[in-house]
């Protein structure tokens, strides 16, 4: 019988604590999010993380600017808050308007306010196994679920479908440093199934509206399901037929309510760590 990871209850315990902890400092740790341009997921996605910064004590601030923003003007946003003593975090909402390329602004946030952890620096320390600043959200998510679950990572294989730069690669290599066998895959794997068969724990990343079903997967299998998509009626729906795969797995993440929380919760739990290396504090 599946257990189901509860992201959403173990994300409140998560913030719960961290506003306990905000109570305690002279000053409010500050989370700047940048949003260029109207995209409406994302203005969803930045009032939900506005309303949790709000919700935990810390200041937030958003920099929202108009769809034709231009790469001087964006950089001169980035710049000014980097400078900026007040702002202990910074995340620059993507996807962004498509005449900017994210890669020309993503390793212009300083490393010590990427709280997304998507700068070179902090990526290449987290390739490394040597303590980035921040750990990509949703990946350092999926490993806070397992383990609050007490779930073995070690010498389990770990399959990841997706190869994105903010969750299938740095989720495989967290699952890497904590010495899983990690099998990465993508569009151009062939033969899917015969290696989601071999997983104790699959982690599906794809965006690809219920693609897994249970001949996919292994007996008693941990399936984490990042995917988030929205059904013709407007419910979310994971890469994971929940109802169909249920019964053989051991713990499964619901969608919503699985990773979609944790994200949040980490992005937070960032936001403090940022402000505590920033002032020195242990
Ligand atoms: P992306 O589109 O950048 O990457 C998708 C990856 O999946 C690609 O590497 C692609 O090769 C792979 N892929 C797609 N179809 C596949 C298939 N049929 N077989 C094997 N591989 C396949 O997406 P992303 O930004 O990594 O996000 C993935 C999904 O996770 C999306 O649904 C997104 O909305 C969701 N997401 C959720 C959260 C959260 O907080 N829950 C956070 C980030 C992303």
């Amino acid at each position: 019988m599946a257990i189901i990871l509860d992201g959403k209850q173990t994300a409140k315990k998560i913030t719960d604590e961290l506003k306990l902890k905000v109570q305690n400092l002279d000053k409010k740790p500050s989370l700047a999010v940048i949003m260029a341009g109207n995209n409406p997921a994302s203005e969803v996605y930045v009032k939900n993380k506005e309303k949790k910064a709000l919700e935990i004590g810390f200041n937030s601030i958003i920099k929202k600017t108009d769809e034709n923003i231009t790469k001087e003007e964006l950089l001169k946003i980035i710049k000014e808050l980097n400078e900026d003593d007040n702002i202990n975090a910074i995340l620059l909402q993507l996807p962004l308007p498509k005449h900017l390329n994210e890669k020309d602004f993503l390793d212009k946030i300083d490393p010590k306010k990427d709280v997304d952890g998507f700068c070179s620096y902090n990526l290449g320390k987290l390739l490394k196994n040597d303590s980035p600043y921040a750990i990509p959200c949703t990946p350092k998510g999926i490993i806070r679920l397992l383990d609050e679950y007490n779930i073995d990572i070690e010498s389990k294989i770990a399959l990841v479908i997706g190869r994105s730069n903010i969750v299938g690669k740095p989720v495989s290599i967290l699952l890497l440093n904590r010495n899983s066998t990690v099998i990465m895959t993508h569009t151009k794997t062939k033969n899917l199934e015969n290696l989601t068969k071999t997983a104790d724990i699959l982690i599906c990343a794809a965006g690809k509206k219920e693609m897994i079903k249970k001949e996919m997967i292994k007996e008693n299998a941990v399936i984490i399901d990042v995917g988030i998509t929205r059904d013709n009626d407007g419910k979310l729906k994971g890469d994971v037929d929940f109802n169909d795969v249920k019964e053989k797995t051991s713990y499964i993440t619901p969608v919503p309510g699985g990773i979609g929380p944790m994200t949040i919760a980490m992005l937070m739990e960032n936001t403090y760590e940022l402000y505590k290396i920033q002032k020195g504090i242990k």
